[in-house]
């Protein structure tokens, strides 16, 4: 079923009945309007059965039976989408939620452990962000978890997953599982300090049978780069994104530019190479990092000035151990030039696009799921406002409220 068809069904369930008990009515808040980078002053917003159902000037009436919270002047944005992570349990994906992140595109994990997330989530059984699934990583070694999910693909269990007949079979294999996205590997992974970043993994050509297998059910691929020989060739393929980026040339920036290739450059996890503590710390890592990070942030800046399109994420696991939140990747945006207004379309509107989920998410309009965050300050005004969210909620329930709120009004 789909959202539009479930929100249809929500009016008409209004229409026939004036109280609704699912409603909430959020007072005196301050609507962040990230399409047009300006603030709504005073505004209600009214949400039935987790979706926006309007937004008005001043204080409108209320349903007897729903929820009225004060936001007295607080900032009321969309919840944000974290377009690559790797949450590995439903414990490490509720504290992305808790963070503000709504929704997230999975970016590879074992055992298909976000296709079972997305069901539950979309179930309501679980509170966790919307999620797009992914699955393994299509790369020359996979995951080890591949041939226990995939007994079939055994054939390749020796060779590995190259040339065409080994990476359609990966790919229609994950496929049938229901993934929303394809990930491959085009050069080596930065995570690991026995591997080179820079070194391309996969021919044009075998890039090509990816997207091509992908493209034939309606699923894009997200390509992991650092090096320009891989990225271009994925860019060249047909990919819908290239994730981090890092060595990218002016050039293959110009062409995914022209291509509308979107850019997830994951700058604040390049970072926490660098630093003790968080998702990495070992001392190769921690070099490989301090020359990695001004190289991944000059690329970004380029790519503003060139116009691709940039989405925000933060290639988290969002683990106990983690200390990358996605505000920290809206920071690195914005000092790469990117103004506070492009750095929340990044994680709201861009990313929804990328993620194919803009007709449900993504923005604060009548009749999209109720995704939202509060904040105490403007982000507009200072894009470190979203590091302190006080509020979440997700499809129309409020699962996150930190600091004193008054008692909540119920309306009779
Ligand atoms: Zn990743």
């Amino acid at each position: 079923m789909t959202h539009r068809f479930v929100f249809l069904l929500a009016l008409a369930a209004a229409v026939a009945s004036p109280v609704s008990g699912q409603e909430l009515v959020l007072v005196n808040a301050k609507v962040v309007d990230v399409d047009a980078g300006s603030v709504r002053p005073e505004a209600t917003v009214t949400v039935r059965d987790g979706h926006i159902v309007s937004i008005e000037a001043g204080s409108g009436p209320a349903l007897a039976g729903a929820t009225v919270i004060d936001l007295r002047g607080m900032y009321l944005a969309p919840g944000l989408i974290d377009a690559h992570v790797h949450v590995g349990s439903t414990e490490q994906a509720r504290r992305a939620l808790e963070s503000g992140v709504t929704t997230v595109r999975s970016a590879g994990v074992s055992h298909y452990v976000d296709v079972g997330m997305r069901e539950l989530q979309r179930r309501g059984a679980l509170d966790l962000p919307e999620m797009r699934a992914t699955g393994y990583h299509v790369r020359p070694d996979p995951a080890p978890g591949l041939f226990l999910d995939h007994p079939d693909l055994a054939p390749f269990m020796a060779g590995g997953i190259r040339g065409p007949e080994a990476i359609r079979a990966m790919a229609e294999a994950m496929l049938n599982r229901g993934v929303d996205f394809l990930k491959v590997n085009a050069t080596e992974r930065a995570g690991v300090p026995t591997t080179d970043p820079r070194k391309q993994l996969y021919s044009e050509a075998e890039l090509r049978v990816l997207v091509e297998t992908g493209a034939a059910r309606g699923i894009g691929v997200m390509a992991h780069a650092h090096g320009d020989a891989g990225a271009r060739a994925a860019v060249a393929a047909g990919v819908r994104s290239i994730e981090h980026g890092t060595y990218l040339s002016p050039r293959t920036l110009a062409m995914m530019a022209e291509r509308g290739t979107f850019l997830v450059p994951t700058i604040a996890i390049v970072r926490d190479l660098t630093i003790p503590g968080g998702d990495y710390d070992n001392a190769l890592l921690a070099i490989r990092g301090r020359h990695m990070l001004p190289r991944v942030r000059e690329m970004a800046r380029n790519a503003h000035q060139a116009g691709v399109r940039i989405v925000a994420a933060t290639d988290t696991g969002y683990g106990p151990e983690s200390t990358t939140t996605l505000a920290h990747e809206l920071i690195e945006l914005v000092d790469v030039g990117l103004s506070p207004a492009e750095a929340l379309r990044a994680a709201t509107t861009t990313a929804a696009e990328l993620l194919g989920v803009e007709d449900h998410t993504g923005r604060i309009r009548p009749g999209l799921d109720a995704d939202l965050i509060v904040l105490e300050r403007d982000p507009l005004a200072a894009i470190d406002a979203v590091q302190d969210v006080l509020m979440v909620i997700s499809d129309g329930r409020v699962v996150v409220r930190r600091g004193d709120w008054p008692e909540d009004r119920p309306v009779s």
